[in-house]
Formats: structure tokens, sequence, C-alpha cells
């Protein structure tokens, strides 16, 4: 069977379901339009739908005819909280709500995959799962543990898992797949600063949070110098700095908001312990008190399993008109980790870049635009591997 062939006649519709989604964005746990769309295609493909999963997820269950193992294919659906400023006729409709990171294109992509599969269904192996996952961009209480713990993963239990993300950054048509770490853990701090304030004219008479705050930036950086393996991928942000009202009023208090990245739980660990050492140091120096707060529910490191990554890339070398390469980790999060802490998987990328269709921003940018016609390419992938990892003598082929 040629599946690109076949993704080729369902192409305008996985397009027309993207602009759908597209120009009705909902942010992370308010996605109830399109779990409604996502939930209503499936049905209509005859594939079995529990609503309300995790929140506003959708699991599609798809039974095929012969005895194998179970594969579970997620894909995201939430949008982001900025401004559309790409140049698209089907531009999103909610202001201050946009599809910046391309979950629109993944649940489209899915839906081709699952209407792909469903009309193969009597050649499948045993059970294709559909995880629709809500709130990937929430941080912290993402999407992806509600559903876990909703039992998605199991009855039946999943054996392998699969997570597709569109890329900005890589050329169009082409899979960025890697074995290993591929997505960092970030770990969301607040640093509160208690000082003593005063008059600006008579620091002498306070203890100026502003300032301790400024000599905690800098000594954090010291962290990523100083403290930690320097082969060990690491970076210490601190994006918010809150403090004082007036020029000539030296502040009770000062607050800091910082990420930390890591790909390996023992590198993470540290850091953390270092990040609250060094700022609880600093401040006691200068003779304030620093509390250091670690959001509790961060994501894991996203790592791919070997073995099963190797696999992915021999089947998704035998798409057509497609490149496969081996990508860099990326510092960002990603709630799949948690997926991948229930069953071995890959967590892959495909290329939009395309700068003759000026598709060049970043995923995020408030200009992001995706060049449509990878969405079949992404589509067939996701088919494929669930097609080949469902079939049990895949080893002997
Ligand atoms: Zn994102
Ligand atoms: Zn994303």
């Amino acid at each position: 069977m040629d599946i690109l062939k076949e993704t080729v006649t369902i192409e305008p519709e996985i397009i027309r379901i993207r602009r759908e989604i597209h120009q009705n964005p909902e942010l992370a746990y308010e996605e109830e339009a399109t779990a409604k769309l996502v939930a209503d295609k499936l049905e209509a493909l005859g594939i079995e739908v529990k609503r309300k999963v995790g929140g506003t997820g959708v699991l599609g269950t798809l039974k095929g005819a012969r005895t194998g193992r179970v594969v579970a294919l997620r894909a995201d659906m939430d949008a982001l909280p900025l401004e559309e400023m790409a140049d698209v006729p089907f531009k999103s409709k909610i202001k201050g709500v946009m599809h910046a990171c391309g979950h629109d294109t993944h649940v489209a992509m899915l839906l081709g995959a699952a209407k792909l599969l469903a009309a193969h269904k009597d050649d499948l192996h045993e059970t294709i799962k559909f995880l629709f996952q809500p709130a990937e961009e929430h941080g912290g209480r993402g999407g992806a543990g509600p559903m876990i713990e909703d039992g998605v993963m199991n009855n039946p239990k999943v054996d392998y898992v699969f997570g597709l993300h569109i890329s900005g950054d890589q050329n169009s048509g082409v899979f960025g797949l890697r074995g290993g770490p591929i997505m960092a853990a970030p770990d969301t701090f607040k640093i509160r600063i208690i000082g003593k304030g005063g008059h600006g004219s008579a620091p002498h008479q306070t203890i100026d949070p502003i300032y301790i705050a400024a000599q905690i930036i800098i000594s954090l950086q010291g962290v990523s110098g100083r403290m930690i393996d320097p082969v060990q991928p690491f970076v210490i942000t601190i994006g918010a700095v809150h403090g004082g009202t007036k020029e000539n009023i030296i502040p009770d208090e000062a607050f800091l908001d910082g990420t930390i990245r890591t790909l390996d739980e023992s590198t993470r660990k540290r850091a953390k312990a270092k990040v609250e050492k060094t700022a609880e140091g600093v401040a006691r120096a200068f003779g304030a008190k620093a509390i250091v707060e670690f959001e509790k529910e961060a994501y894991p490191v996203t790592v791919n399993d070997e073995r099963v990554t190797e696999q992915a890339m021999k089947i998704l070398k035998k798409i057509p008109r497609t490149k496969t390469t081996i990508v860099k980790p990326i510092m960002g999060g990603e709630d799949f980790s948690r997926f991948l802490h229930e069953a071995p998987g890959t967590f892959y990328f495909l290329g939009t870049k395309n700068p003759a269709k000026g598709c060049t921003y970043p995923n995020h940018s408030s200009k992001f635009k995706v060049d449509e016609d990878v969405l079949k390419y992404g589509a067939a992938s996701l088919a494929l591997l669930a097609m080949n990892f469902t079939d049990p003598t895949r080893d002997a082929k």
C-alpha cells in the first residue's frame, strides 16, 4: 500500500480541518469546540470515542482485526495567549489567542492518520489509541498527567507511544528525530527577597532588596558557569523582576521569576539545590532573606527510547519527498514526557520552514506560519508508525 498516495487524497480535508481550528483557537483546558470537532470526526469514522478525558481531552480507540500490540498516537489541542500577526486568510477570530505552536496542525494531522487507519481496519493489528490532549502549554499541570490518571495508557496497556510536533526551525518536509533526551525539564521558580524599606537617600538605614535582587541575578549565572558539569546542557534565565514604586523609595521586598532547563535528572536535582542555596546565601550576606519556591508539577525531561526511535527513523525514511535527520535536543519542555514514562516511544518533529512561502518565524511567534504542504507527510508518518508498531511480526521484517 502506498500510504502517501492515500494521504494525498485526503490532504484538502486535513488542511480544511486545520484552518477551522486555527480560526477558532482555544486556550489550555478550554478546548471545548476543538474537542467536540475531534470527537465527532472520530465517531464518524467508526472509532470508539471517550469525551472529557483528563479535562477537555478526547480518547479514540480503533480495534484492528488481528492480534498484535497497542500503539498510542498523541496530538495536543491548545493555543497560546497572543495576538496573531501572521499574514494568512484564515487568521484567528479570537482576540489575543492564536495557534502559534502549531497544535492546530497536530490535531488535523492525527485526524488524517485516524481516517487512513480506519480505512484499513481489517488489516490492522490489535489497537490504536488516539490521544487528543488538552493544555500542553499550561506548564506544570498540563493535560498529559490528567489523561494518564484517567487511564488512557491502560486497558489495554499501551506498548508504544508517539507524538509529532511541527517545527518552524527545521526545513519543510524534514523529519527530526533523536534517541535519548530530546526536550528539557522546565523548572520554574520564584524568589522573594525580604529586606527592609526606607528612604532612597539613606540606604544605610535599609536592607535594599532591589540591590540584592541584582546580586542574585548575577550570582545565579555562576550556577551554570561554576557549579554544573560543563558538558551537561543547562540554562538558567530570570525572565521577570518586580519591586518598588518610586525612585526615592527603597521597598521592603523584591521578586524574581526564573526558569532552569536541564536534560537529565541528576543535573536537574543539583541545579535546583544550587539555585536555592545561592539565592539564600547572597541574600543572607546582605542581611536579607530569600525564599525560593519551585513549581511543584514541572514536566520531566522528554526521553525518547533509543531502539524505538531508530526503528521509527527507518519507517519514516520510506515516505517519499521527505527527509529524516537527527536533531539536537531542545531546551523547551514537553508534556509528552509523561506519556514516555508510561510506555517506550518517540517524540519527533516535522519541519515547516519555507522562506519562499513566508514560513520563517519560529513556534510561539505571533507571525508563526505553517507550510501546509507538509501536513500530509505528518499524517502519513503517524499512520505508518501505528501500522508498523502494532504489527508483532515487525521485528522479523
Ligand atoms: Zn509551544
Ligand atoms: Zn507545542
